[in-house]
């Protein structure tokens, strides 16, 4: 397909928050040469490129964006390799995420069950290195296939290159890079790669680090999103964000002494060990102690969750302006209440709080 641009009334309808304003130009791309060949003239023009894929992790401002606009719509996946390390399956960028797993599972190999029911696309995992109950995609990864504006060129980034953390990487906040196709090695088993988040074991009726069937651990973290509002659903407004809108703080030793000074009438908030001594803390819990529990509204059609804290959405008639004025609201209570702050999750383009 030749990219055709149009220009576009509201990149709102492109996002799971159905907010934003209008793009200057909007391309959708279906062949993985045409978006090398759109990025490369933009980047001889000095021009920015907004890469928008599944609109499931970006907060576009009410101005919108005033140059081009990238729909990635490229499809394709196919085994490249099959040995003792497992089967290296390569996805093309704009793969609808969900669909692939459920085809690695039916296909009888295992490692991102657990990540069943994520929205979005396949290339933009990468970006924020996505994860959810227990499993990264840092853990399957083994390479990214991306164009390189600085350098004019059609890379393989190793996973060392990729620098993933917890919910980043060299992707994130660079427009540098426009991800092509990615490189998952996978187990070829029907079974799942060993349980480890305790919540899951629990509904799943075993010990963490057990293995079950994999298609069991896909139905079971798909019903537990679900009853959380974190598989996307027309009909309920609850789904209407990006997900998580904060990242779960990751505090040093001394900062974690300094809030459970704070925490004292609060109760011990549950928290993870994270690396180099380093402790993680629930955004969610923060968030409610402070004052915002699930449903609180803000002004204009944009409201908490009514089934997870950590959800904003849009419940309709909103705009973005609003939607960041509760973000701003909820970071200033708990900074006020706990001296930790909090940063966005998603993408904010054109805006910020
Ligand atoms: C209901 C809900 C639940 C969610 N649950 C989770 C979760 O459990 N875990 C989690 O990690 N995330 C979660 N998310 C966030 C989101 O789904 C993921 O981050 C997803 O990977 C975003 O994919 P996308 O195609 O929608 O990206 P977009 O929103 O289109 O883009 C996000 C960012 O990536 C860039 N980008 C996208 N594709 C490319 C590409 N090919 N090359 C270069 N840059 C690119 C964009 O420019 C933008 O900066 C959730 C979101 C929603 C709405």
């Amino acid at each position: 397909m030749t990219a055709s641009a149009a220009h576009a009334s509201s990149l709102g309808a492109y996002t799971t928050l159905r907010l934003g304003g209008p793009a200057g130009t909007l391309t959708p791309v279906s062949e993985t040469d045409e978006g090398v060949a759109m990025m490369r003239a933009a980047a001889r023009k000095g021009d920015r490129v907004l890469v928008l894929a599944g609109g499931s992790n970006v907060v576009i401002g009410d101005e919108g964006f005033p140059g081009q606009v990238l729909l990635l719509r490229t499809r394709g996946v196919r085994v490249v390799e099959r040995d003792s390390r497992g089967v290296l399956v390569r996805v093309a960028a704009g793969e609808p995420w969900d669909d692939f797993v459920a085809r690695t599972l039916a296909d009888g190999l295992s490692g991102l069950e657990a990540l069943s029911g994520i929205p979005g696309s396949a290339g933009a995992t990468p970006i924020q290195n996505v994860g959810a109950y227990g499993q990264e995609v840092a853990q399957t990864i083994e390479a990214v296939h991306v164009y390189d504006r600085a350098d004019d060129e059609v890379k393989v980034l190793s996973l060392p290159e990729c620098r993933f953390a917890y919910r980043s990487s060299v992707f994130k906040h660079n427009d540098r890079w426009l991800v092509l196709e990615v490189d998952f090695r996978l187990a070829e088993s029907a079974e799942s790669a060993p349980v480890r988040y305790a919540e899951l074991a629990r509904h799943l009726g075993v010990e963490a680090g057990d293995r079950v069937a994999a298609e069991r651990v896909r139905e079971t973290v798909l019903k537990l999103r679900a009853s959380k509002g974190m598989v996307l659903d027309p009909e309920d407004p609850d789904t209407r964000s990006v997900g998580s809108f904060f990242t779960n703080p990751v505090l040093s030793a001394q900062e974690w002494a300094a809030v459970q000074d704070r925490l004292a009438d609060a109760g011990e908030p549950p928290s993870w060990p994270a690396p180099n001594g380093t402790v993680k803390v629930p955004a969610a819990w923060l968030i409610e102690k402070a004052g915002f529990g699930k449903g609180y509204a803000g002004r204009d059609g944009v409201a908490i969750s009514s089934k997870h804290t950590l959800a904003l959405t849009h419940r309709g008639g909103g705009s973005t302006a609003a939607l960041l004025e509760l973000a701003r609201e909820i970071r200033d209570g708990v900074r006020d209440r706990f001296g930790v702050v909090l940063h966005p999750e998603p993408v904010l383009v054109n805006c910020s709080i």
